[in-house]
C-alpha cells in the first residue's frame, strides 16, 4: 500500500474533521482479517475510503464492498480508491444503507455508520452474513459517553444517542444467535459471532 497516499487520506480526514478508524481500531480490524482468514468484507459507513483501503491492504484476494450516503465524502473516497487502484477490489455504493439490497454474503460486516441506526443495520446485514461470520460494530464507547450517567450529559440530543449505543449494546448481549465480546479498542469495538 502507498504509505504517502494513506497518509494523505489521513490528514484530509483529520483536518476536514471526518471520524475515521483510530489506529487501534484499525489494526485489531486487520488481525482479525489475518487471522480468520476472511476475503469477503461487508463495511456500512465509508467516509472516504480509508478503512476499506486499510482492510484491502491485508491481502490481495480480499473484497470489501462499502456503503456511504454522504456525496462529498463517497466522492473523495471514490477518488482515494482510483488513486490506489484498488477499483476492482472496493465496490462503493453511493446510497442510504438502509435503502440498499443486496444479496451477496460476506465472512465480515463492519459497521461503522449512523450510531443510532445500529439495530437496524445488524438486523438487515445480518442476513448477508455467512453462516461463520462476524459482525464487528465500532464506537461502542462513544467516546467514553456511555461510562457517564444520564445527569452528567447536559445536552439531550446527545442523551437520546449515548441511551441509543447502550440499548444497542443489550441488544447485542441479549441476541442469543450471537456471542458477543465489548472490546476496549479504540472507540469501543463489539465483535459478534454467529453461533452455529
Ligand atoms: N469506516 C470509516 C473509516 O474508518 O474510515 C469511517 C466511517 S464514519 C465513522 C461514518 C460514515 O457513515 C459517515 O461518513 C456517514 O456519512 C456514513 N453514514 C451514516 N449513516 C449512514 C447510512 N444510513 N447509510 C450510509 N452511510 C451512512
Amino acid at each position: 500500500m502507498n504509505e504517502n497516499i494513506i497518509r494523505q487520506i489521513k490528514n484530509y480526514a483529520d483536518k476536514e474533521n471526518v471520524p475515521i478508524m483510530t489506529d487501534d481500531g484499525i489494526n485489531y480490524l486487520i488481525n482479525y482479517i489475518k487471522e480468520n482468514d476472511v476475503k469477503n468484507i461487508l463495511e456500512i459507513g465509508t467516509a472516504i475510503g480509508y478503512s476499506a483501503i486499510m482492510m484491502c491492504s491485508v491481502s490481495d484476494d480480499i473484497f470489501v464492498t462499502t456503503i456511504e450516503r454522504d456525496e462529498k465524502r463517497y466522492l473523495e473516497a471514490l477518488k482515494n480508491i482510483k488513486l490506489l487502484g484498488l477499483e476492482n477490489r472496493i465496490r462503493l455504493i453511493y446510497k442510504d444503507a438502509l435503502e440498499v439490497v443486496i444479496d451477496e454474503k460476506y465472512d465480515l460486516i463492519f459497521i461503522d455508520a449512523a450510531k443510532a441506526q445500529n439495530i437496524k443495520f445488524f438486523e438487515k446485514f445480518e442476513n448477508n452474513l455467512n453462516n461463520n461470520g462476524t459482525i464487528i460494530t465500532d464506537n461502542m464507547n462513544f467516546h467514553g459517553l456511555v461510562l457517564k450517567n444520564d445527569k452528567e450529559i447536559t445536552s439531550r440530543n446527545l442523551r437520546q444517542l449515548v441511551r441509543k449505543v447502550k440499548n444497542y449494546k443489550t441488544f447485542l448481549e441479549e441476541n442469543d444467535k450471537y456471542t458477543t465480546e465489548f472490546l476496549n479498542i479504540g472507540d469501543g469495538v463489539a465483535v459478534s459471532k454467529r453461533k452455529i
